[in-house]
């Protein structure tokens, strides 16, 4: 997080901490992912925020698994989850724990409220319990076995320790208030048993505890200061400060909530994404239609650009969605100022210049980056043959076309002025397989006599000296701007099925032949694109990251 970015209410709240010398002036901060599933943007949200203001006041941020449901976890996502906050530039240093490892402690702070009469084993069932719950307009009724005595508590919460009952027989619940207006206070539950090998602890333990017990303690026994995490957590606030008030823990960290962020046409539930990846929807966690950070990554985002947006999209409290566009600028800025430009055909068409000698090569000489003069230059061979873009020709043009057609003239970058003298046409099918041109010697770009006017520059590629890469285009993964909401399952009816398309065949020109997996390029006038791993020696797989129109500059131009 730069330190010209503009402020927010968590940062108010921590420098008036600090000028309070409230936690000795300290910020100590986490971010506390549960590892079922990979990271999403809006995960990154939470990791700029917790990591920079970490970083903006001296102060550390912890890396925590919130590892406590081990049927839906796995030591895959706890790997890809490092990877993706290291890639984002993020550093935990010595700070990397895991709820599991609490799980002792925990085991004994629930026996403290136990013994303070403040815990109880129910054994009514999932269904009875939510039965008597109650509900926002009525109250919850107690539990018949809410006045068990300690003894017999500790009897049969030690029991479900060493693993005497079934999965549901018991819960353990905290004795607060069936009649409190916040539902979360009703008794909530802090242990169920599961019977399920965990990833880290294996069969040790069959009982779990859940999450609103887990986190405030985890959070104490850390020295954690500020406690941020997302809106849907602000009713959970008075169970986070009743356990570290019950079990009087040193140290009380402060919860403090803002909005989540969301994104138009991106759905960003794990439980979604999951679907999306198991159901064969998308090719993997890392599939660049992906909003996980991995699939950005792949796609060709930079970290930089996606700190930037976090960053632009500020810090609030209340929810919105911010428009996806938004996200695409970040990256065109980042990589309008650091990709070189080259030259790459997506959909050929092959020219022929008549009056070029057959064997001629010419070497012309190109701007690697027009906004970075340090890139330099680069040499294009130019040859009697091309390939330039299908829709750059036009054999029946309408009036507001300007590029080639039948009797036209247009320039090649860096190279010359050419003239369409006829059209070849497939026998068969009538399409048009190849244009027949002349070019004038005279019109080189950089000679003295290149001055002539015309209205349009092709890019363009030596067919003799093309490389052959497969392109991968992208759009977005759903066709509504908000594929979130609506009924159960109809999410998925809204998936756009041209979000990937594959062009087997596109020319580029051939100073790409070294470029390595991850490396990114401005295609001129087409968009920015990224090596993809899947290449091989013998084939080139290019991702497209974005296009060149950049909406959301319109947005704010019309704004303004
Ligand atoms: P999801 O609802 O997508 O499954 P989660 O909140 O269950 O996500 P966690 O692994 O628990 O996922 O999240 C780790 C941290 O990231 C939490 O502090 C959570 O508040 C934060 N976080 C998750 N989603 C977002 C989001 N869309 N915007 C900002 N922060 C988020
Ligand atoms: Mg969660």
């Amino acid at each position: 997080m730069s330190a010209e970015s503009p402020s927010h209410f968590i940062r108010d709240i921590i420098e008036d901490d600090r000028r309070t010398k409230k936690h000795d002036g300290r910020v100590v901060t986490r971010f506390p992912p549960e590892p079922n599933g990979y990271l999403h943007i809006g995960h990154a949200k939470s990791i700029c925020l917790n990591f920079g203001l970490a970083q903006q006041y001296g102060g550390v941020c912890h890396l925590r698994f919130d590892d406590t449901n081990p049927a839906k976890e796995d030591v895959e996502y706890v790997d890809a989850i490092m990877a993706d906050v290291r890639w984002l530039g993020f550093d935990w240093a010595d700070k990397l724990f895991y709820a599991s490892d609490y799980f002792e402690r925990l085991f004994d702070f629930a026996m403290r409220l136990i013994d303070d009469g403040k815990a109880y084993v129910d054994s009514l069932s999932a269904e009875d319990i939510r039965a008597y719950r109650g509900t926002f307009t009525e109250p919850g009724r107690n539990s018949p076995h809410r006045d068990r005595s300690v003894a017999e508590n500790r009897d049969l919460f030690t029991r479900m320790r060493a693993g005497e009952f079934d999965d549901g027989a018991h819960v353990l619940r905290a004795k607060i208030d069936m009649a409190s207006p916040n539902i979360n206070l009703r008794d909530p539950t802090l242990y169920r048993i599961r019977r399920t090998p965990h990833h880290r602890t294996g069969d040790q333990w069959c009982i779990y505890p859940l999450y609103d017990f887990t986190h405030c303690l985890s959070d104490s026994l850390e020295g954690i200061t500020h406690s941020i995490c997302t809106l849907e957590f602000e009713i959970h606030r008075p169970l986070y400060d009743w356990v570290l008030d019950e079990l009087a823990t040193p140290c009380h960290p402060q919860q403090i909530e803002f909005a989540r962020l969301n994104l138009t046409y991106t759905v960003m539930s794990k439980r979604k994404l999951l679907t999306l990846v198991t159901g064969g929807h998308v090719r993997g966690w890392d599939d660049p239609r992906m909003p996980t950070i991995s699939g950005f990554r792949r796609r060709g985002y930079t970290p930089e650009a996606i700190r930037a947006f976090c960053d632009s999209v500020g810090v609030a409290k209340r929810d919105s969605v911010v428009d996806v566009a938004m996200l695409e600028h970040s990256i065109r800025e980042d990589l309008n100022r650091r990709a070189p430009r080259v030259m790459a055909v997506l959909h050929p068409i092959k020219v022929v210049i008549e009056n070029y000698p057959e064997d001629q090569v010419e070497e012309l000489e190109a701007i690697n980056n027009p906004e970075d003069p340090a890139a330099g230059t680069r040499r294009l061979p130019f040859t009697r043959e091309l390939y330039i873009e299908q829709d750059d020709f036009m054999e029946e043009p309408p009036s507001k076309f300007f590029r080639l057609a039948p009797g036209r003239e247009v320039r090649l970058r860096y190279a010359y002025i050419i003239k369409c003298k006829r059209v070849v046409k497939d026998p068969a099918t009538g399409a048009v397989v190849e244009l027949r041109c002349s070019y004038d010697p005279e019109t080189r770009s950089g000679s003295a006599s290149s001055g002539r006017k015309v209205k349009a520059t092709l890019h363009w590629v030596s067919a003799r000296h093309a490389l052959t890469a497969e392109v991968r285009l992208y759009d977005r993964l759903f066709t509504v701007e908000d594929p979130d909401t609506g009924k159960e399952g109809d999410w998925l009816t809204t998936l756009n099925p041209a979000a990937l398309t594959i062009l087997p065949d596109c020319k580029l020109e051939p100073s790409l032949a070294a470029a390595r997996s991850g490396e990114r390029f401005q295609f001129e006038r087409q968009g920015y694109f990224c090596v993809d791993p899947d290449t091989t020696a013998d084939r080139l797989v290019f991702n497209r990251t974005v296009t060149l129109r950049d909406t959301w500059a319109k947005i704010q131009a019309g704004g303004r």
